[in-house]
């Protein structure tokens, strides 16, 4: 079973997502918390938000493919190590709120680009990321937040697997934080997903642990192996290409975690990537 989704517009709430996915024949999706550039979150509608799940369970229940868990995005704004004060409480206030909101949804997951230390070197980013998390993440939540894989561009933190495993390992609720794979940032991180995918997932096991990984970001990637770039191509049209994707989605390791398309489409091309992974035989 695969679970193929995308990214969707929030715009008009959490049903109007779910029914959309369904019509491109997803079961999971994406969705920005609030504006990816900007600050001000919208209010959750708590029926809304009901009308999803029971939307999701209901979907299940008369045949179609049952749903993954939902994997929520964070604003590109978030820098929790900024040098600037007024940037590390926007990321501090931002993430507090979403994950409050987060829990009409329960049981779905956050991802977040970890951040760029901007020039504070990679250990002292490391260090206020963890703080980070460790001031708002609570037992209680039920919310899994994610890393995510980052293509190393910068002052990127997140680019090798190490950063990622020494943010985790500084936080204290280790069940409520993952990671989540983008196909793209590894790629242009310098992993090899093409010609030793096995071997880069051994990697991450032994640095990360596979238990950790609960997302995958699926995008073909517009530069070079190594590139340290990240920018996203449809599937099949950039230098990791179709076969070593459709390799990537059916991965024995990856079984069963929710798939986000993040390529340059609208609703058609969403569509047909999805039917096109799903069928893909390796
Ligand atoms: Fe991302
Ligand atoms: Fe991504
Ligand atoms: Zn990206």
């Amino acid at each position: 079973m695969l679970y193929l989704g995308y990214h969707l517009s929030s715009a008009n709430g959490f049903e109007a997502m779910g029914k959309e996915a369904l019509l491109a024949g997803a079961n999971t999706f994406a969705f920005f918390t609030r504006n990816p550039r900007g600050g001000k979150a919208k209010d959750i509608d708590p029926d809304d938000a009901k009308a999803l799940i029971s939307l999701i369970l209901n979907a299940g229940a008369a045949g179609a493919l049952p749903f993954a868990p939902l994997v929520a995005h964070a604003p590109y704004t978030l820098n929790p190590c900024s040098d600037k004060a007024n940037v590390r409480e926007f990321a501090h206030m931002c993430m507090a709120d979403d994950l409050q909101r987060m829990e009409y949804l329960p049981g779905n997951y956050y991802n977040f680009h970890p951040g760029s230390h901007v020039g504070q070197g990679i250990e002292r980013g490391i260090e206020m990321i963890t703080n980070l998390l460790n001031d708002i993440i609570t037992p209680e939540q039920n919310t899994i937040v994610l890393l995510e894989t980052m293509s190393g561009k910068g002052s990127e933190v997140g680019g090798r697997f190490e950063e990622l495993a020494q943010i985790i390992d500084g936080v204290q609720c280790k069940d409520k934080i993952g990671v989540c794979m983008d196909t793209c940032h590894v790629h242009d991180a310098g992993y090899d997903i093409i010609g030793d995918l096995d071997g880069v997932l051994e990697e991450f096991d032994r640095v990360v642990g596979l238990g950790r990984l609960r997302a995958l970001h699926i995008n073909d990637s517009k530069n070079p192996f190594g590139s340290h770039k990240d920018r996203h191509a449809c599937i099949g049209e950039g230098s990791i290409g179709l076969d070593a994707i459709g390799r990537f989605i059916n991965h024995p390791k990856l079984a069963g975690l929710p798939c986000i398309l993040e390529t340059p489409n609208e609703f058609e091309g969403y569509k047909r990537e999805i039917e096109m992974l799903r069928a893909y035989s390796v």
